[in-house]
């Protein structure tokens, strides 16, 4: 597996490449996604992991730096991220484990979860095809809330076959997006067109027997009440990068028994102790450690790489844990091994 992974990298010829610079001159439209939001506080209590240790696997050689990285032989795998997106803005033309091999990631750094949430990424011979072609590396397909007025017969044809990918994982991230680029006087109709695409969405994915990754930014609570209408309450869902108050994650996972509340590079901006509230007081068993790469950097990373000191990369999820790990008072290991456990109920991975 890992020697055909390596000679598919090894194709990767003229005409991928070419593809790829086409895809980044689409660049702009391909990357209107998310940024920051501000957030409020308070909080407390402990969870412990439990401490059965997963086998290490590490499709990667990286260059380790532990003065950024703690020294953990523990798999990471980031949950959430944008491979498309990081590419574009890395302008990197090679593979993801030429990427991973040239810039700063933990020595365990075992993979990630690549969403594509645009439908100009799903079409065929799309770089989906060539980065779902790795050792490490899974998929989910989903149109981002951002690009709700797209859906139409079409996107909804490419995406159930973009879906029918074997290493498909899941369909998301989908969902209502409330930030703060939308204005009170538009945001009725936004919504409208959001819930649509979002309701859509879900039906198609019930009937593929999907996974679900919801973004559901400023709007969490609608965006509950639409799953509660509609999902049925055993549905694994990530509700990726969380950033409401404790009373509703709370509820959402009392309702939802197999969804988790994703955890990004937010968790250690200063202003966002609403979200170290909620990683404070929910079990360690329900939580996902991602980056949502290349926004969400942590404040916590360290500028290795000049030229890109306000991306994010998926080996800094590990930044995301260490950080989790203080807020929760749980040694990092232990953190680890309980993450890389969600990562495998939720997406079979
Ligand atoms: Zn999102
Ligand atoms: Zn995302």
């Amino acid at each position: 597996m890992e020697l055909e992974a390596h000679l598919r990298s090894k194709q990767l010829t003229g005409k991928t490449k070419l593809r790829r610079r086409q895809n980044m001159k689409r660049g702009k439209s391909y990357l209107k996604h998310i940024d920051p939001v501000e957030l409020s506080d308070e909080g407390q209590e402990v969870e412990q992991a439990s401490s059965n240790s997963t086998p290490p696997v590490f499709p990667f050689t990286t260059k380790c730096r532990p003065r950024q990285f703690p020294d953990s032989s523990i798999p990471f795998i980031d949950s959430h991220c944008h491979i498309d997106y990081l590419f574009v803005r890395e302008r990197h033309f090679g593979t993801f484990k030429s990427f991973v091999e040239s810039k700063d990631f933990p020595k365990n750094f075992s993979g990630c979860v690549a969403n594509f949430c645009d439908p100009p990424a799903w079409g065929p011979n799309q770089m989906y095809e060539d980065i779902l072609a790795e050792d490490g590396v899974w998929g989910a397909f989903g149109l981002h809330p951002h690009n709700a007025s797209l859906w139409s017969e079409k996107v909804k044809n490419d995406l159930i076959q973009a879906c029918r990918h074997s290493k498909c994982v899941a369909l998301g991230e989908m969902g209502l997006d409330l930030g703060r680029k939308t204005s009170s006087k538009t945001s009725s109709a936004i919504i409208s067109v959001q819930k649509r695409a979002f309701t859509d969405q879900i039906l198609l994915g019930l009937e593929m027997k999907k996974p679900f990754i919801i973004h559901g930014r400023g709007a969490e609570k609608m965006t509950f009440e639409i799953l509660k209408e509609n999902v049925p309450i055993e549905h694994k869902i990530h509700f990726h990068c969380y950033g409401g108050d404790l009373q509703t994650a709370k509820r959402m996972i009392d309702h939802f028994p197999n969804m988790f509340i994703g955890v990004t590079g937010l968790l250690t901006y200063p202003s966002a102790s609403k979200i170290r509230e909620v990683v404070k007081h929910l079990p360690l068993e329900r939580l996902l450690v991602e980056t949502d790469a290349p926004f969400m950097r942590p404040k916590n990373a360290a500028v290795v790489d000049a030229d890109s000191p306000k991306i994010s990369s998926p080996g800094m999820g590990l930044l995301v844990a260490v950080k989790l790990a203080e807020v929760k008072k749980i040694e990092i290991d232990n953190v680890l091994i309980q993450i890389r456990k969600n990562v495998s109920k939720m997406y079979d991975i």
